[in-house]
């Protein structure tokens, strides 16, 4: 489905990233990616990637960074030519009542959740534009549609990111560029592993299907938007929560 493509991807050292990743490059498409720190995660991702016959690359880059995340965009579209889809995927929690919330905390989400997918879209509209040809999949959650006790910077940045979602689809969509986000509910990733068995319990309670999310269920619909196949759709948010919003 993703035959002759490159994707850049947002932190895919782990989790949803690295799902979304490994399911693109087993549809074709060659993967470049960022990561924060963990640069052994990186580089078995990159392996992994390979291992389907695609071309990857890892660059170490802080989405918080404008300057940064400026020139791994270029060392990018000079190593594999040309990017056809951006997945602005990194992201943080840092959870706290807001009665408690630091205010550094509020902005640290903030800056990499929202911010940071702001300058990868700062840094590719330029290529994109100039190609005539480009697909943003913004990865948000479900905490930005309902918001979440404890989350009032995630859900904040969440919400933000399907508002730029939609500001993008508008000003960029006579360009042939577009862009869609994704709202995932509870996912199985180092994310929500930190989260006490008090609240998984809860949040399966909460879910009509009873059960968490595999990255792979956010992966398959990252494919499909990212394919030809999704190509009259933009300006989109679309929930994978196991019915958790409905
Ligand atoms: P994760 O397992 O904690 O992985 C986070 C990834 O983001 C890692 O690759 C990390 O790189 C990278 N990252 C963090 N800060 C970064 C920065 N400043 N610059 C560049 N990369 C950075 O998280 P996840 O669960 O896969 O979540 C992925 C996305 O899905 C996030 O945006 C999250 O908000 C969203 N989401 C997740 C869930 C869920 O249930 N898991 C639900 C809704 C939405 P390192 O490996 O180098 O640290």
């Amino acid at each position: 489905m993703l035959k002759n493509k490159t994707a850049f991807i947002t932190g895919a050292s782990r989790g949803l990233g690295k799902a979304i990743a490994i399911a693109m490059a087993k549809n074709g498409a060659n993967i470049a990616f960022a990561y924060a720190s963990n640069q052994s995660a990186a580089l078995e991702t990159c392996e992994e990637i390979r291992s389907f016959g695609v071309e990857a690359e890892a660059f170490l880059c802080d989405v918080t960074d404008f300057s940064q995340t400026g020139e791994v965009v270029k060392q990018a579209i000079s190593r594999f030519g040309k990017i056809d889809i951006l997945v602005n995927n990194a992201g943080i929690t840092k959870d706290g009542l807001i009665f408690s919330m630091k205010e550094q905390d509020f902005d640290k989400v903030i800056d990499t959740n929202l911010k940071g997918a702001f300058h990868m879209i700062k840094h590719f509209c330029g290529p994109f534009m100039k190609q005539r040809q480009g697909t943003i999949i913004n990865i948000s959650s479900v905490s930005g549609l309902m918001g979440n006790p404890g989350q009032a910077n995630y859900s904040a940045a969440k919400a933000g990111l399907i508002g730029l979602t939609k500001t993008v689809a508008k000003e960029f969509a006579s360009r042939g560029i577009t862009c869609n986000a994704i709202a995932p509910g509870f996912i199985e990733t180092d994310m929500t592993a930190k989260l006490s068995e008090k609240t998984k319990e809860a949040a399966i309670e909460a879910i009509p299907l009873k059960r968490m999310g595999k990255p792979e269920d956010i992966a398959n619909i990252a494919v499909f938007l990212a394919s030809d196949q999704a190509n009259y759709i933009t300006g989109e948010t679309i929930k994978v929560d196991g019915g958790l919003y409905v």
